[in-house]
Parts: structure tokens; C-alpha cells; sequence
């Protein structure tokens, strides 16, 4: 087969939609501050302003109820951060309590802002999940006691696609008089999102992974809910994120949100039925392989599959050689080789978790991506088997 290059890393971040590319062209020229009064100003506001309409009503929110912000880890690290606040003093006139509800398999944006807080003075609990990668609800009540500000549980996994039961959750954490936040950039744009019918009180977006630009996200802030800026500085964003707004970026945003109001639910079938003939290929053509994640309440795009007597980093740096671009859960870019936070909490034995990839599929994959990698990817974990000293094909 003819070599192709096949992007299989669409949770990592997603190449920008061509009718995004063009709309931030035409928008590159309007250079005014949304903030000044005069005609450029008032164009770069009236450009922010239909980007906050946009996002806002994908989701079921009200325009005010949404916040531009760098990045969403920036909006993770603002949540957790303000909510868990141990200052007394602070400027802020929310109830300061400061115990933090997690869960095991966040992203690291949410573990390493909770381990921050854990410093500063909160409490965090951690929720474990099972094999499937879903908490327990039960757990989840137990863990709220009249000290928990809010809980922070991921609406869908980066890595294994496990999709929680966010509206079942927020029931509970309200029951107990907390607030909740969900970490939903990898469910948005992919799955619907409602803030009211999810009864979410938090909610965070990233651009790009849903075709947009690099650099701006959306926190969605329910109204009346008590909050204090992570940035501060002047009155951009009704005085709740400082520094001029990212005009280009947020247009970005505003049009990736437009065209996934357009495609999602068209792409989302086509993608099921990708990754379907992708899973059974692989089961078909290769050996003693498992896949991880939940079977049904699991992102379309995402499939997460280990094969036994091969390492992930290894099949990874092979299927590049061939075009491919997938992804592994270890931490190899901070020079340690722990295998997948994410797998080892979902009970993955180690060996299991370091010859595991993900592969996530995005709206440019075929049916052509698909019969290429499964030409390619059955030969190179038979020379990566042949070569080990541990495996012996069962
Ligand atoms: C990518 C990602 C983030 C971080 O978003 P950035 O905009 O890259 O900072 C947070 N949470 C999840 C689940 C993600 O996949």
C-alpha cells in the first residue's frame, strides 16, 4: 500500500478547520482593543461578542455566563484554584470551603493544580474509577462532607474516552450543597452539551481540539455563582479574567463552535463507524490484544488498545516511520517512563499499560486511514514481538 500520512492523534490537539482558517484571515486586520470606545474598538468588541454568543449558546448558556481564557488548562487551574482558596481574607465573597473532590484519572492541568492547593492548605479527595474507567457514585457521596467547595470530575477521558455520568453526579454533589465543575474539553464539539440538563456549575472548553486555534478556551460560569479572577488586572470579561482579549483566537474559537454546530452529529456517526472497522480490524489481524476504556459510554473517536509484548513508545516511533501519528499515556516527554496514570487507576496491570496506544480520530480521517494503518500496524507489532525477550505468542 502507497504510503500515506495519517493523523491519528486528534485528542492531542486537531489540525484547524479550512472554514476557520478563512475566517481568521479575514479577521486578521482588526487590530483595535475591544476595550477602547472608538470604531476599532467597537468592531474587535462586536467580534468577541458574536464569538461569546456562539459558544454560549452551543452549550445552553447565557452570553454572560461564559469566560474567554488562554487555554483550558487555564480554566481548569482557575476553578480549582478560587474554589479551593484557603485565604480567609481573600477578596472574594464566596463560603471558604476548601476541601476539593477529584478524581484519579483527570488531566494533569486538574492533579497537578489540586496537588498546588494541597500545598497552599486544602484538602483534595481523589475518586477512584473501575476497570472501565467510571467512578462510583457512592463513593462520590461519601467523599462530600459540609467542607466541599466543589467537585472537578472530566466529563469524557483524553486518554481511554470513558464518558461519566455527569448529570447523576451533579444530583448528588448539589444534594450535598456543593458546587460542581467538569473538565469537558474533550466531550465538547464531540458529544451534546447542555450546562442546564448536565446541571453543571463549572464547565471548561479548549479551541483545539475541536479545529480551532491553539491558545483560548471558554469557562462557562453558571450565573450567581460566586467567583474571583485567576488574572488579575483590568475589567476585560465583566472583571473576572484580566489581559486584552485574544480577538483572533476567541474568533477562532467562535467559528470552530459554528461549524461543530454544523457537523457534529453527521461526523460523530461517521467516526463510530471509523473506529469500529479500525477495533475489529485489529482484533481480526493481531494477537492478544485488549482495549481499554468504557465499550459503549465512550468517545467515538477514541480508542485506547494494548498489545501484549510490545512497548507503546515502541509502536508509536514505528508507525510514525509509516506515517502514522498516534499517542501513548506515559509521560516520555518529562523523561520518566510510568506507564499511563489514567490505565494504572483503571486497574491495567503495568505491562499491560506500557504497551498500550491511543489512537483518536478526527473529521479528516477515511476509511482509506483505516485499511492503511491496519495494513501496517499487524507487521509491525509481530517485529516488535519477534525482538522481545518476554513474549511468547499464546
Ligand atoms: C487538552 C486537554 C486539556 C488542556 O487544554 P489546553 O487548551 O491544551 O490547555 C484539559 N483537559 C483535557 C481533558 C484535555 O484533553
Amino acid at each position: 500500500m502507497s504510503h500515506r500520512d495519517v493523523y491519528l492523534d486528534n485528542n492531542a490537539t486537531t489540525p484547524l478547520h479550512p472554514e476557520v482558517k478563512e475566517t481568521l484571515a479575514e479577521a486578521m486586520d482588526c487590530f483595535g482593543n475591544p476595550s477602547s470606545m472608538h470604531a476599532y474598538g467597537r468592531k474587535a468588541r462586536g467580534y468577541v461578542e458574536e464569538a461569546r454568543e456562539r459558544v454560549a449558546t452551543f452549550m445552553g448558556a447565557l452570553p454572560e455566563e461564559v469566560i474567554f481564557v488562554g487555554s483550558g488548562s487555564e480554566g481548569n487551574n482557575t476553578v480549582l484554584s478560587i474554589m479551593g482558596c484557603p485565604a480567609a481574607n481573600c477578596a472574594c465573597d464566596r463560603e471558604h470551603k476548601t476541601h476539593i473532590v477529584t478524581t484519579t484519572i483527570e488531566h494533569p492541568c486538574i492533579l497537578e493544580t489540586s496537588k498546588c492547593m494541597q500545598g497552599r492548605g486544602s484538602r483534595v479527595s481523589y475518586l477512584g474509577v473501575d476497570r472501565q474507567g467510571k467512578i462510583s457514585l457512592d463513593e462520590l457521596r461519601d467523599s462530600i462532607t459540609d467542607q466541599t467547595g466543589v467537585v472537578s470530575v472530566m466529563m469524557a477521558n483524553n486518554e481511554i474516552g470513558t464518558v461519566q455520568d455527569i448529570e447523576a453526579i451533579a444530583r448528588i454533589v448539589h444534594e450535598k450543597g456543593a458546587l460542581l465543575h467538569t473538565d469537558a474539553v474533550q466531550a465538547f464539539g464531540k458529544i451534546p452539551i447542555n450546562v442546564h440538563d448536565l446541571g453543571v456549575d463549572f464547565l471548561t472548553v479548549s479551541a483545539h481540539k475541536i479545529y480551532g486555534p491553539k491558545g483560548v478556551g471558554a469557562l462557562y460560569v453558571r450565573r450567581g455563582v460566586p467567583f474571583c479572577p485567576l488574572v488579575h488586572g483590568g475589567h476585560q470579561e465583566r472583571g473576572r479574567r484580566a489581559g486584552t482579549e485574544n480577538t483572533l483566537g476567541i474568533v477562532g474559537l467562535g467559528k470552530a463552535v459554528a461549524m461543530r454546530e454544523r457537523e457534529m452529529a453527521d461526523e460523530a456517526v461517521r467516526i463510530a463507524g471509523l473506529k469500529e472497522a479500525l477495533k475489529t480490524g485489529i482484533e481480526e489481524k493481531i494477537p492478544d490484544v485488549s482495549f481499554n476504556g468504557h465499550p459503549t459510554d465512550c468517545l467515538a473517536s477514541t480508542l485506547n488498545v494494548s498489545f501484549a509484548g510490545a512497548e507503546g513508545e515502541s509502536i508509536l516511533l514505528y508507525l510514525d516511520l509509516e506515517g502514522i501519528a498516534v499517542s501513548t499515556g506515559s509521560a516520555c516527554a518529562s523523561g520518566s517512563l510510568d506507564p499511563s496514570h489514567v490505565l494504572l487507576a483503571t486497574g491495567t496491570p503495568v505491562e499491560q499499560a506500557h504497551g498500550s496506544i491511543r489512537m483518536s480520530l478526527g473529521r479528516e480521517n477515511t476509511m482509506e486511514d483505516v485499511a492503511y494503518v491496519l495494513d501496517k500496524l499487524p507487521g509491525i507489532i509481530g517485529r516488535i514481538r519477534d525482538m522481545s525477550t518476554v513474549y511468547t505468542r499464546r
